[in-house]
Order: structure tokens, then C-alpha cells, then sequence
């Protein structure tokens, strides 16, 4: 069964050989859908014919947004601590001990119903790919467990058993990153396809970052690594080295971790909800961009630094806050997430890519960030069905 998608303003294609500019931009365009792929797009007066046709009324289309980073196994909620912060507490590492006490607690089903809940509302926001983490078990049992609930969900599962050092280990990291190497990656490495680590101070160092992500490496996890949050640091150097799939946050850069970005295949992936939610300076990505580095966009969502599921969101704050333009912002918030999930089939809307469409209430992708707020989600097709 195909489908024919016309009267469309405008089309992000993400592809330069359709359309004008890195978006591939086409006004007055069309799109035809054949089962679950993109079969063509381009002018609407060029189109093939369909089975079905849905017409847009003028509004803009553009690919299903890919959050490549988010935290959604987890219990309970953190509102007091985002209120005693926004009172003037300033954000620690530490924070998240409290939902890794609320989720060791919670049954399965809970957790599942929490996840499927958060997949659902960014799902109404446009995001038709999502990565999840475990790292609120620190457990064997718990880290599993998460793993296998994030699997119900999505494909882009991650093992972050090296989010924080759980209470039980006290200080003795050594001890705990010895765990999360051996037996719980043992238990965790057929359930992910990631390996991530919190390389942070009050997380994890350097050296037992590197440990944490060798160890996946060698199980067949591909690193993603939490780097340069809160501070400077070896995280951003460490995920170029090892080739990791994407050095995530960025917030606190030198000169020379710029430069490895620059010379490496490590996407850097940009968080702007969570220095929003932490009332932090934001990433530079204008300093990123010009240095020739590839940017992702993604909502970071957990309940303690980011409790946000909204990509258009993140898009309107990179742009007002981050010196990115419309353009870029909406490039690395859809094909950008697909690099930093080395995905091939989304982010896209080219011929041979998954159908994942987004139709927005308005005539061009720049409104996400012009009527910042505003629910501009008109209508989703994931894998050629439309379910929004
Ligand atoms: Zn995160």
C-alpha cells in the first residue's frame, strides 16, 4: 500500500541532492510512502501516483526527530530538588542516588508503564527514534532489569551501569567499576548495543572511564560517553580515542578537546535541557560548528537534570541560546541524532529511508524555533504508519 503525502509547503529532506542547502529543502513538495520506506520525494508537481493520497493543507514537513540520549527506566520524581535548585542549590552528580533508591523499589511493570508513558509523549512531540539507558539500577539484577525494559521500547538500548558509584560501595569506585566490568557487563552486554560512562567528577575519572569502556568494547558494546558536563575534564579526549559513537554534553571545552572532536568521527551531542533544568551555561555549539564538528541535538530526559521529552524544545534553546541557526539546530536534532546513533535509515527523508514523518502546524521547520512553546506537532508517520 503507498501513499502519496502532498501539499506540503515545505520538505526537510536532510538530502543535498534534493533540495536546496544542507537540509535538502523543496517547497511545494511531495512525498510518497511504499510500506514502511520513503519511495520518492521532491516537487509535488513531479509526483507519482499512490494508492492513498493525504493532503498537508501547506504545512511544512520534516523527518521524525532522533534522540539519541535519554534516561527513561527509572521511579519516582524529583521536583523538590529541582525546586531547592531553582532556589539556589547548585546541581551535584549526587542527585542521582535518589532515583536509583526509588527505581531499586519499583516493580517491573512500573517501570515499563513509566517507559512506554515517556515514549508515547515524545512520540507526540515528533520523535519517532529514542535511545534509553539503564544506570538507576547498580545492581546486576537492577542494571538488567533496566536493560530489558528499555528493550521493550526501542532498539537503542545502553548499558550505563557507570552512571554514579551506588551508596553500598561508599568511596571505593575501584570496587564498583570492578563490578561494572566484570559481572554486571557479564549479565548487561546481550541486552544493549552501548556502553556508556559518567566521566565526571564526582562519577567517574579518566582511567576507570577508559576501563568501563574497553571492557563493553570488548563484549561488542560501541562507547557513547557523558563528557564535559559540569566541568573540564578527560571525557570529551577519552570518546575520540576510543571511537566512540558520540562525547555527550560538551558543556566545558578547551581548545584541544575542540580540535579532537574536529579531527575524529565522535559526534558531539548537545543537552540544552539539562543546563536549562540546572540553570548552567550552556554548550557553545557556534564554537563546535565552526570548527567543523558534527552536532547532534537531544533532550537528555531523566527526572533529575532534564525532565523534558520535547526535541522542538531543545531545538528553540539551541538556536536562541547556543548560536546555532533554524537550520542547524533542526539538522542535528534529525539527522544529527542519527549519526551519533550510527543510524543510516532515519533522519532522513530520501529514497530507501524509513518513513519517519513529521508534519508541523505551520509552512517551514524555522517555526520550531520561531513560536518557541507552541505544540506545532500537526501529524507523525513512524515506518510508514501513522500513529499521532
Ligand atoms: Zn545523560
Amino acid at each position: 500500500m503507498s501513499l502519496l503525502v502532498t501539499g506540503l509547503a515545505s520538505l526537510v529532506t536532510n538530502d543535498p541532492s534534493l533540495g536546496e542547502g544542507r537540509l535538502g529543502v523543496i517547497r511545494d513538495a511531495a512525498v510518497v510512502v511504499d510500506g514502511a520506506s520513503v519511495a520518492w520525494a521532491g516537487p509535488a508537481s513531479a509526483a507519482p501516483a499512490a494508492d492513498r493520497v493525504h493532503d498537508a493543507g501547506g504545512r511544512a514537513a520534516l523527518p521524525g526527530f532522533v534522540d539519541s540520549h535519554a534516561h527513561l527506566v527509572f521511579a519516582g520524581d524529583r521536583t523538590a530538588e529541582f525546586a531547592a535548585r531553582m532556589s539556589g542549590t547548585p546541581y551535584t552528580a549526587g542527585g542521582i542516588r535518589t532515583t536509583v533508591a526509588a527505581t531499586r523499589r519499583a516493580g517491573d511493570a512500573e517501570l515499563s508503564a513509566r517507559v512506554a508513558a515517556l515514549v508515547a509523549e515524545a512520540l507526540r512531540q515528533g520523535t519517532t527514534v529514542i535511545e534509553c539507558k539503564s544506570g538507576y539500577g547498580l545492581t546486576v539484577e537492577d542494571e538488567a532489569r533496566a536493560l530489558r525494559v528499555a528493550g521493550e521500547h526501542t532498539d537503542e538500548v545502553t548499558y550505563l551501569g557507570a552512571h554514579v558509584v551506588p551508596p553500598e560501595f561508599g568511596a571505593d569506585t575501584d570496587a564498583y567499576v570492578h563490578l561494572v566490568t566484570g559481572p554486571m557487563l557479564e549479565r548487561c552486554a546481550p541486552l544493549a548495543r552501548w556502553v556508556d560512562v559518567f566521566c565526571e567528577r564526582g562519577a567517574f575519572d579518566g582511567d576507570q572511564s577508559r576501563a568501563v569502556l574497553k571492557a563493553g568494547a570488548a563484549r561488542g558494546l560501541v562507547p557513547r560517553v557523558h563528557a564535559n558536563q559540569l566541568g573540564h575534564g578527560p571525557g570529551v579526549r577519552l570518546a575520540v580515542e576510543l571511537g566512540a559513537a558520540s562525547a555527550d554534553h560538551c558543556t566545558h571545552l578547551t581548545g584541544a578537546d575542540v580540535d579532537a572532536l574536529a579531527s575524529g568521527e565522535t559526534v558531539a551531542t548537545l543537552l540544552p535541557g539539562a543546563e536549562f533544568s540546572t540553570r548552567a551555561p550552556y554548550p557553545d555549539a557556534r564554537r563546535l560548528l565552526d570548527a567543523g564538528v558534527t552536532v547532534a541535538l537531544s533532550t537528555d530526559c531523566n527526572p533529575g537534570s532534564s525532565f523534558t521529552t520535547s526535541m522542538p524544545f531543545c531545538v528553540a534553546v539551541a538556536v536562541r541560546e547556543m548560536g546555532m541557526t533554524p537550520d542547524e539546530a533542526v539538522w542535528a536534532a534529525t539527522l544529527g541524532g542519527a549519526r551519533a546513533l550510527r543510524r543510516a535509515d532515519v533522519g532522513r527523508i530520501a529514497p530507501g529511508a524509513r518513513a519517519d514523518l513529521v508534519l508541523l502546524d505551520a509552512p517551514s521547520h524555522v517555526h520550531l524555533a520561531y513560536r518557541p512553546g507552541v505544540p506545532l506537532i500537526h501529524a507523525v508517520w513512524r515506518g510508514g504508519e501513522r500513529v499521532v
